[in-house]
């Protein structure tokens, strides 16, 4: 099936937001045996956007038109396809009922009615994340589907509806397996360069490397006529990715550090406490983002001044005056009082310079990470972190809570 993705925004081509749409839709629609052949990007204009649909639709048979499906005047991507396809767009009694229940209390503007509007003989999305829904509509052989642009809308979107719509478009009727590896520790080129042969010589299953804002998950994804041969495909793949990047795989799903951290210290029935210095309360804030965090996380201590840290995290004057506040010492004595003081199974500290300027004549993005265990002795961890303030603090953070589940 020959397909091409049409993202619709001025700010695409103002350079104001990257596509990361056409990215996306190419890297699912992969796995699904669908090629797609062209990107388009076009702005808000009604007589461009005209062009564009009227071209595509002269050589594919799925086109993917995304964003463009809000309330206001400038969104005109499905007033657009409608008037190229000569067809009236009707209001959908589901969409008003979904919309109000949304707005159930408030007041719903008269523009956002403008998105209960529907291809007659079409398919309808529900939007779980926001108003706009998805719609599909078929006309001479070629399926059109508009998705929404806010990313948090059209990758849920795909998830739960899009694919199995796409998988029963398909003329052999087939079921995908998909499985995620999350890693951290490793960029997303090295990975890659790890696994150039298997992802490289690899057509069913396939490969897909995503990066995140910290790690790299790859998702494998085989199709077959039925989910048992499926999965059965998968695992070959697996195990040799993971013979060879295992150690930095934290994960068999699609999930962040701090979810694995919380569910393994629930599993062992372990508390935890922290104390952060230049990370400024970041690993804390991780750590409580995952709900039900609070049976395993005690607290913690923001210890940015020296003056914090001796007085409230008791490291002790001399270990400051002798080695700094940047040192394996310092972060040693932070994470065993914080252990103390919050009377923690476990506790992590960091220390560093998150930059821009070095601190103590130690370079940016030096950092020490501490661990405190009842019973064991304590250990520090050395790293030397490059790129901005903000990476630098995200990257320590995050190295904390990998180290804590390894
Ligand atoms: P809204 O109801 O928010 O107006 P919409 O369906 O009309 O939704 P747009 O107005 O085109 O969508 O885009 C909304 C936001 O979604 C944009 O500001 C942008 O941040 C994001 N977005 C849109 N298209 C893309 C894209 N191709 N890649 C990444 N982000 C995008
Ligand atoms: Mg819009």
């Amino acid at each position: 099936m020959r397909a091409e993705i049409i993202t619709v925004g001025t700010e695409l081509l103002l350079g104001q937001t990257l596509d990361r749409h056409s990215q996306y839709l190419s890297q699912e629609c992969s796995p699904l045996g669908i090629g797609v052949y062209y990107h388009t990007s076009v702005g808000d204009n009604r007589q461009r956007l005209l062009e564009v649909i009227q071209l595509a639709s002269s050589r594919s048979e799925l086109i993917f038109l995304c964003g463009g499906l809000g309330p206001t005047m400038d969104d005109l991507t499905k007033e657009t396809l409608a008037e190229y396809l000569d067809v009236r767009l009707i209001q959908d009694p589901e969409t008003v009922t979904h919309l109000e229940k949304l707005f159930v209390g408030r007041t719903i503007a008269t523009n956002n009615f403008k998105q209960t509007y529907v291809f007659p003989d079409g398919v309808v999305f529900t939007n779980q994340n926001g108003t706009a829904p998805g719609l599909s509509v078929k006309s001479k052989g070629v399926t059109y589907i508009c998705l929404p642009g806010p990313p948090n809308e059209l990758v849920p979107m795909f998830e739960t509806s899009i694919r199995p719509f796409l998988l029963q478009l398909l003329p052999e009727k087939q079921v995908i397996d998909s499985h995620t590896l999350s890693f951290f520790g490793i960029g997303e080129s090295l990975l890659e360069e790890r696994l150039n042969d298997i992802i490289e010589n690899q057509t069913n299953p396939t490969i897909a490397p995503y990066a995140k804002e910290a790690g790299v998950t790859l998702r494998i994804t085989a199709k077959a006529k039925d989910k048992t041969t499926a999965h059965a495909m998968v695992q070959p793949t697996l195990s040799a990715i993971m013979e060879r990047v295992g150690e930095y795989c934290f994960s068999e799903k699609e999930e962040s550090l701090e979810e694995v951290v919380i569910s393994f210290l629930k599993q062992q029935q372990r508390t935890l406490s922290v104390v952060e210095s230049c990370t400024g309360g970041l690993l804390a804030h991780m750590v409580t983002s995952v709900p039900g965090s609070s049976e395993v996380f005690k607290g913690g201590i923001v210890s940015y001044t020296n003056e914090v840290k001796n007085q409230i995290a008791q490291v002790p004057l001399d270990v400051l005056q002798q080695h700094g506040a940047v040192s394996s010492w310092t972060a040693e004595s932070l994470a065993t009082q914080t252990l103390k003081q919050f009377q923690t199974d476990l506790s992590l500290s960091i220390t560093g310079v998150a930059g821009p300027d070095p601190s103590e004549g130690k370079p940016v993005g030096l950092v020490y990470i501490g661990l405190a265990e009842k019973g064991q002795p304590s250990r520090v961890y050395q790293f030397q972190f490059k790129g901005s303030r903000r990476r630098i603090q995200l990257l320590a953070a995050k190295y904390a809570l990998f180290i804590l589940q390894q």
